[in-house]
């Protein structure tokens, strides 16, 4: 019964994650093109004509069908996530992983916390709207597998549609040379524009799709995923900086082009270990890259400003109204939350633009309830000042009063 009740909850929930605009704006597409190009495929290449076109349609078909069958399984496998509270099972462990206050436990090494998940993520890679779920240690491949055979199709998808517009449009020059076997294509209103509207489709997702396949391909053979890459490049950005370190900073998880690809790439479509220990090079340990995050982090603490809220901030993406014409025109260009703040609160700010600020509204004990929306995100510079160590102490008596 238990088994039932839970099965019957991951089954909701995998459903839930289908009601998302990025799955339903790629089914649709999908559709669409795939419809279009059908129709014109049978007026281009009539599948019963000869055995080429017959394998034609039956690339194409087969194709379509590896897109979505392995689309739904980047969906409904997710990435893994870490169980809520988990910690690692020695307590003299503990100081060497980070803290992660949403999910209430550690982080394992290489598992980072989605905010749109909600969960922390084994092996996180980023969040892919399309798939409306994280892509990690649980999913990649199929998320992989779903990127190649996308391109595939969209690829044939887009030669047959720009051959077919092609015959159509010059189907009366082909009749009156008498080449009657190109003119097959009836083009007409709705056909064309459905065409033309579907080849450009395709020709987008060729290129949207090779970018991200280069990616994931470069994150397989490295074994570094796209944070892991930043954390790396910043672990070396340090060294250089810092004279103090003499050696350079050797990344665990690189074991060499071909083992790094059998660990993604199981033939037996199977995920590898438990996505919290991994195998590492010689001269580095299980919490080689925890250590150097929480060095990040330190680093980062030293290099953040804080700043008193002076002004309330909305919370909205173009403040004109509130903020005034500069703060609403020039806005961040990043999808990162805008945060709401009230008069005396109290913000830890890492970066600093003209007219925006990104920082995290410190929260106040039992707040909890009272206040919504995010913690970290962009406010507006004109909303806050610089509070310094002598405003501090002396804003810090006046809250104890
Ligand atoms: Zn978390
Ligand atoms: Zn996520």
């Amino acid at each position: 019964m238990y088994i039932y009740i839970c099965s019957h909850f991951e089954m909701v929930n995998d459903l839930k994650r289908f009601l998302h605009w990025g799955p339903i704006t790629f089914f649709s597409l999908l559709i669409c093109v795939s419809w279009t190009t059908l129709h014109m495929n049978s007026m281009l290449w009539p599948p019963n004509e000869s055995f080429a076109s017959m394998a034609n349609l039956g690339i194409y078909l087969a194709s379509n069908m590896m897109t979505l069958l392995n689309f739904i399984r980047a969906v409904t496998a997710g990435p893994g996530y870490l169980p809520k509270k988990w910690q690692p099972k020695h307590i003299n462990e503990m100081k060497f992983l980070q803290i992660c206050k949403a999910c209430d436990g550690y982080k394992a090494p290489r598992s980072h916390h989605c905010r749109r998940c909600d969960r922390c993520v084994k092996k996180m890679d980023h969040h892919c709207p399309w798939i409306n779920n994280c892509v990690g240690w649980g999913n990649q491949l199929y998320f992989i597998y779903f990127l190649l055979y996308f391109a595939l199709t969209m690829l044939q998808a887009s030669v047959i549609l720009s051959l077919a517009f092609y015959r159509g449009l010059f189907r009366r020059h082909f009749i009156y040379h008498g080449m009657r076997h190109l003119a097959t294509i009836r083009l007409n209103m709705l056909n064309a524009m459905l065409t033309m509207f579907s080849f450009g489709v395709a020709v987008g997702s060729i290129m949207a799709t090779g970018k991200l396949v280069y990616n994931q391909m470069k994150s397989v053979f490295t074994n570094q995923t796209e944070i892991e890459q930043w954390i790396v490049k910043k672990a070396r950005f340090r060294r250089v900086l810092n004279a103090k370190h003499s050696q350079m900073f050797l990344y665990p998880y690189d074991l060499g082009w071909l083992t790094n690809f059998n660990q993604v790439f199981d033939w037996d479509f199977q995920q590898h270990g438990d996505g919290i220990v991994w195998p590492v090079r010689k001269g580095c340990d299980q919490y080689t890259l925890t250590r150097e995050q929480l060095s990040q982090k330190l680093d980062k603490l030293a290099r953040t400003r804080r700043y008193r809220c002076i002004y309330p901030a909305t919370g909205h993406w173009m403040p004109i109204w509130s903020q005034g014409l500069m703060t609403g025109i020039c806005i961040p260009y990043t999808d990162d939350p805008r945060i709401c703040l009230e008069p005396n609160d109290l913000v830890h700010v890492t970066r600093i633009q003209d007219y925006w600020l990104y920082g995290e509204r410190v929260q106040q004990p039992n707040e909890k309830e009272r206040r919504k929306g995010p913690k970290r995100g962009w406010l507006p510079s004109r909303c806050v000042i610089e509070v310094t160590d002598n405003d501090e102490s002396a804003g810090g008596d006046g809250d104890g009063d």
